[in-house]
């Protein structure tokens, strides 16, 4: 609805815009005039480009009458004006005269619209006390600090003898005369939800088999034990057993000779995931052990991750576990802790400025988790006291001496043998106290494999314990027998720091299991699913929210109709198919094809299923007559469909009419957001109007089929929309037919390099080709111009406005080959046959340069690439970064990968460069040339930056992938790979189901304050700025838009907070709770808020934020309307709900601490 004011207002403008447009025209002469004769000008605008300028000014005076955009932009600077949004003006370099001019029918590359939207000068507000944390180093107060680590380390890889990747171990046998060894044996069977054979196919052939067959077993012997971590399995098998199995399960719980570890849904990848997802999984595992088992995990079990992050370290101290094990660790470095009995230390964060991070962790030695690398460190002996590969069975020992059955006769001999190994190991350690694992993937699953495996130690144990000459107590015993018996041995309190033990502060990236094979190609493997995963989380994360609120507000008004069952059935499908996929096959890209699909396809339905829960809670919480809620009735549309689980998304069209079509726009970040909305809507000439009935300024822009081909059935619609934090709006479109308006403009379109001369007309568009390029050219907006070559029409330089700088920064792709040796490339491993090769190189592409009032956009297609570079004229965060997005399609490639260089002019010292851990934190890189290239790759699920005394370059990604950077100034993002072997490591097979694949970047340039001085390059770690950190958040949480499909009843607005939250405090989720009734889930009238208060860099500007900082202050209370939602308890919880820590006064400002994630479980009123 057009308000009276709005109507009265425009012919105040109207007239006040022609006379200002006057003023305009004669300022650009006198900018011509400048430009002709002054030196000092920019040389870039050369006299051809004058000449243009020239040519266009004429044109501009024969179209007054038909410029009304200027007038239209002059007329909202005004009108903001006069509605007091006159903030501080604008630091940027624009004259005050300087007018932008829309010139729609005259071909031009040369000059951009300019600056449609303006920056109004808005910066968050922090406080210079709020700098501290980011400014203070931290990280370097561990023991071992693994940047230390590495430059330390030879990486040499001599012939260990019979520890191969180690050394002889020898020992004094008096050492044990006082307190004899403590062995603990852990039988495990390692379960992965997912790799050569489906989740359920292995739950069908295997698994089942080896938990029904561990109920047997156990029962048998209260000396046995078991361990178990994967949840997704558990919890399928535990649906398909009957009450008395059910209770002999709780009964060997109880006993503690079966062990529920880690208790995550699955055992997660540490390299690609996310931590949202990452502990989601967790919470859902844990959850479900909750209920089912009353059961809480107490240690963590990882041995199969390619690598480990701290953020898993992190997450499990603040879930309430007491001590973690990890295992893949570059061959190299455990030799070195192994040499200084540093495997067992307390994980810091490099954060942590204190020591309450700490986490005890115990990493095991040797090159596997299998049995020939357990039980010490010779495998030709361990081997034999593997008692499943008995003769006769069907694994044997490669080093072809096979174990024999335990006798009366062998015995003493095997007990000494076996001892030798166990003695040898625990010298790696600090304490009499050692762990052997015993197990492998999928053991378990004939009875006859426990009866070996028991009966054969069982004599073995037997006889060394009854031996006292040996020195020795060993049993059976599950992880946390171990860890607690390593704290009784040390006088310490369980989880505790034991006397004279280390802190350790890094990660454990990049994995090499031998030789130089570093496992850095998984972190690009199967990229088209990376980058689906993302879209399932952010999916689920809004759907627990939008739910969440829908679900309190129900309860709030005593409205029946939104029981939410369905809904919550579809959340918990979602958040276990997000969950599986995290898992170290999944996410990784290393399972099988067949399994890779039905990720997919499981994917699809989390993300179809968290849609549907997304339109329908949206629907109620919109609807005008909420008592009329059906669930039958659906009146939004979902604002994306897939064909497949390997198709790219389509956007929804929008049917439009003279009558408006009203969309509801959706943020899901507790900030308030102002952001350019995409659609696609079936008119090129349309009004948008905001919630509040005023027309705000839209752009339409062709949808493109070929380099010059376009649709003229569909067209994108862009305009900016504002959200508030959490929060919904009503915008509405309609069709204007054949009349006019001031606010929306058709983007004007340039194909350089056509071949040919021509001018097409697409409806109301014009197409202008040129034969050539046209020379460089460049996009812009308030906050930057990205300049371009004009041959290839690739990224070359970034210049910030606000300073003038121009930062050189070209982007190209490159391809690197496999090697021309027997070990190659696979889905693990990335093995190079040298340095990567331009595929760019002396070629002229199409290229397509799309200027708007709102969005400029250049287009270039390659061979295996299309490339897109888009800068949103939007005041918002968006504005501040260039979006890329590449559609990648190598499928007739083979053995290649494909790269994203960028090289810039920045000097980063020492090749330092920084990549995100699990999208948590920061650590600092160093590129050694002592490593080979492919060992100096590194995941990036979020983000990376490279930095010097003046600037700061980010590039933030929307799915995992690896990362490098190999010379001063450069980042290497890889983008997809296809590889045609196995590269042995079990998979057996190549990476061959390439796909066209889409990616999605954002490209920060940012400039440090005048006061801030280099970094030291020893910290380990970095902080984003609150700018960086936005960027990030708003790629990883788009807009959700739902189209209405009928004339809807609802309201305008929908805003639960009271205000939006401080810049660095994420809400991470608001995950719904259900209720437990006689068994089954029901919805709950409660929901866990997890809060996360990000670690960030007061160097860099907060530009465009409108939020502010507080220390960290959230008072529950006063979060959210009380009209909407009333908060009537709230308890302080772990992570992931295992242990209540009080109750929160709901009055009382709560405290976070940076970098810290807060649970708290909420009840709704
Ligand atoms: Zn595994």
């Amino acid at each position: 609805m057009l308000t009276p004011r709005y109507y009265k207002m425009r012919r105040y403008y109207a007239v006040l815009g022609t006379s200002v447009f006057f003023v305009a025209i004669f300022s650009m002469y006198l900018l011509l005039d400048q430009a002709a004769s002054g030196p000092g000008i920019n040389s870039q605008l050369q006299e051809g480009e004058l000449s243009v300028l020239e040519a266009k000014l004429q044109n501009l005076e024969e179209s007054l009458a038909k410029n009304r955009d200027t007038i239209n932009q002059i007329r909202d600077t005004v009108k903001s004006l006069a509605e007091g949004k006159n903030q501080p003006v604008v630091q940027m370099n624009q004259q005050p005269n300087q007018v932008n001019i829309h010139v729609p029918e005259h071909r031009d590359t040369a000059m951009d619209y300019g600056d449609a939207v303006k920056y109004n000068g808005v910066a968050a507000s922090v406080d210079k006390d709020e700098c501290t944390f980011g400014d203070t180093p931290s990280g370097t107060s561990a023991d071992v600090k693994m940047l230390d680590v590495f430059d330390l380390v030879k990486f040499d890889n001599p012939d260990g003898g019979s520890w191969k990747q180690g050394f002889e171990i020898t020992y004094n046998t008096q050492q044990w005369e006082r307190e004899p060894l403590q062995v603990f044996l852990v039988p495990h069977s390692h379960n992965d939800p997912g790799w050569i054979k489906t989740f359920e196919v292995y739950f069908r052939d295997q698994t089942q088999h080896i938990l029904n067959n561990a109920v047997v077993k156990l029962l048998e012997d209260r000396k046995r034990r078991f361990i178990w971590a994967e949840i997704s399995y558990f919890s399928r098998w535990w649906e398909a057993i009957d009450m008395a199995k059910k209770k002999q399960v709780i009964e060997l719980i109880s006993r503690g000779q079966l062990e529920i570890v880690s208790g995550g849904w699955v055992m997660p990848d540490e390299a690609n995931t996310h931590y949202y997802a990452m502990l989601d999984q967790m919470i859902e595992g844990h959850t479900w052990l909750d209920a089912h088992l009353g059961v809480k995990p107490r240690s963590g079990w990882a041995i199969d991750p390619f690598g480990h992050s701290p953020t898993m370290a992190y997450l499990s101290e603040r879930a309430g576990i007491n001590a973690i094990l990890i295992q893949r660790v570059h061959y190299s470095i455990k030799k070195y802790l192994a040499s200084v009995k540093k495997l067992e230390f307390m994980w810091r964060q490099n954060w942590d400025h204190g020591s309450s991070t700490d986490m005890f962790c115990h990493m095991m030695p040797f090159y596997s988790y299998d049995v020939p690398h357990t039980c010490g460190p010779d495998p030709r002996v361990c081997c034999q006291f593997d008692f499943k590969r008995l003769p006769g069975g069907r694994v044997s020992c490669p080093w072809k001496l096979p174990p024999v059955p335990i006798t009366d006769t062998n015995v003493a001999s095997k007990a000494e043998i076996l001892l030798d190994q166990y003695r040898k190991k625990s010298q790696l350690y600090k304490t009499n106290v050692l762990l052997i694992p015993l197990g492998d993937d999928f053991r378990y699953d004939k009875i006859i494999e426990w009866d070996q495996q028991f009966s054969n130690y069982g004599k073995l144990f037997d006889y060394m314990n009854s031996n006292p000459r040996m020195n020795v107590k060993a049993q059976f015993g599950t992880l946390s027998e171990y860890f607690d018996a390593v704290w009784r041995s040390t006088g310490s309190e369980p989880g505790s720091k034991p006397n004279g033990f280390p802190t350790l502060g890094g990660d454990f990236f990049t994995y090499s299991d031998r030789e130089d094979h570093y496992w850095s190609g998984y972190f690009t493997s199967r990229p088209f699913y990376k980058n689906l995963d993302r879209v399932l989380e952010s999916n689920l994360r809004a759907a627990e929210i939008v739910y969440s609120l829908a679900m309190a507000t129900a309860k709030r008004h005593t409205i029946p109709g939104f029981n939410g069952l369905t809904e919550m059935e579809r959340l918990v499908k979602a958040r276990r198919q997000m969950g599986l996929f995290q898992h170290h096959d999944g996410i990784t890209g290393t399972g099988k094809d067949v399994v890779v699909i039905d990720y997919g396809q499981r994917m699809l339905e989390g993300i179809n299923e968290a849609k549907r829960v997304i339109r329908n809670s949206a629907q109620f919480l919109m609807m005008t007559q909420k008592d009329n809620y059906k669930e039958e009735v659906v009146f939004f549309d979902l604002d994306e469909k897939r064909a497949s689980h390997d198709a790219m998304s389509e956007k929804t069209v929008i049917s439009l009419s003279d009558q408006p079509t009203k969309v509801v726009i959706i943020n899901s970040l507790a900030q308030e957001r102002q952001e350019m909305v995409l659609l696609l809507v079936s008119s090129s000439n349309v009004e948008v109007m905001d919630w509040q009935g005023n027309i705000v300024t839209s752009q339409s822009n062709l949808v493109w089929t070929g380099s010059d081909s376009s649709l003229e059935t569909f067209f994108e619609l862009v305009f900016v929309a504002e959200l508030p934090g959490l929060g919904m709006r009503t915008y509405s479109i309609r069709d204007l037919g054949t009349h006019e308006s001031p606010e929306h403009s058709q983007s004007r379109v340039t194909i350089l390099n056509a071949g040919e001369q021509d001018t097409l007309v697409r409806g109301s568009f014009h197409v202008f080709k040129e034969s050539n390029a046209y020379g460089d050219f460049s996009i812009e907006n308030a906050f930057i111009s990205a300049e371009f070559t004009g041959t290839n029409g690739l990224l070359k330089s970034i210049t910030t406005k606000a300073d003038s700088k121009r930062t050189s920064i070209s982007l190209d792709f490159v391809m690197y080959g496999t090697r021309n040796t027997k070990d190659k490339s696979g889905a693990y491993l990335f093995l190079p046959d040298g340095e990567a090769k331009t595929i760019t190189e002396g070629l002229k592409p199409v290229i397509r340069l799309i200027r708007g009032r709102l969005l400029s956009e250049v287009h270039v297609t390659f061979d295996h690439v299309f490339h897109c570079v888009r800068l949103a004229k939007s005041p918002g965060a968006d504005g501040t970064a260039l979006e890329i997005s590449n559609i990648v399609d190598i499928r007739s490639q083979k053995n290649k990968e494909i790269v994203m260089r960028i090289k810039t002019d920045i000097q980063n010292i020492d090749k330092s460069f920084y990549t995100d851990l699990n999208g948590f934190q920061i650590q600092r890189r160093k590129t050694l040339s002592k490593l080979p290239l492919q060992a100096n790759v590194y995941p990036m699920p979020a983000m990376s930056y490279i930095e010097d005394g003046m600037s700061r370059l980010t590039l933030h990604t929307a799915q995992a992938l690896g990362v490098a950077s190999l010379q001063t100034g450069w980042l290497d993002v890889f983008l997809d790979r296809k590889l045609e072997q196995d590269d042995n490591r079990g998979l057996q097979q190549g990476v061959k189901d390439n796909k066209r694949t889409p990616n999605l970047f954002k490209l920060l340039l940012e400039r440090r304050g005048a006061d801030a001085t280099q970094t030291t390059s020893t910290v380990p770690t970095g902080y984003p700025s609150l700018l960086s950190h936005t960027v990030s958040q708003t790629l990883n949480n788009p807009l959700i838009t739902l189209p209405t499909l009928m004339d809807a009843d609802i309201v305008t607005e929908f805003a639960p907070l009271t205000q939006q939250l401080s810049c660095d405090v994420h809400l991470l989720n608001l995950r719904h709770l259900h209720d437990m009734r006689e068994g089954e889930s029901v919805p709950g009238d409660g929901a866990l808020l997890l809060l996360h208060r990000l670690g960030f860099d007061c160097k860099y500007p907060a530009t465009t934020l409108t939020c502010s900082t507080n220390q960290g202050q959230v008072t529950l209370g006063d979060l959210f309307t009380e009209d909407n939602v009333q908060i009537e308890e709230a308890t302080v919880t772990s992570l992931t709900m295992m242990y209540e820590k009080g109750q929160v006064q709901l009055s009382e400002a709560l405290y976070i601490e940076p970098m810290e994630i807060k649970a708290y479980r909420l009840k709704f009123h």
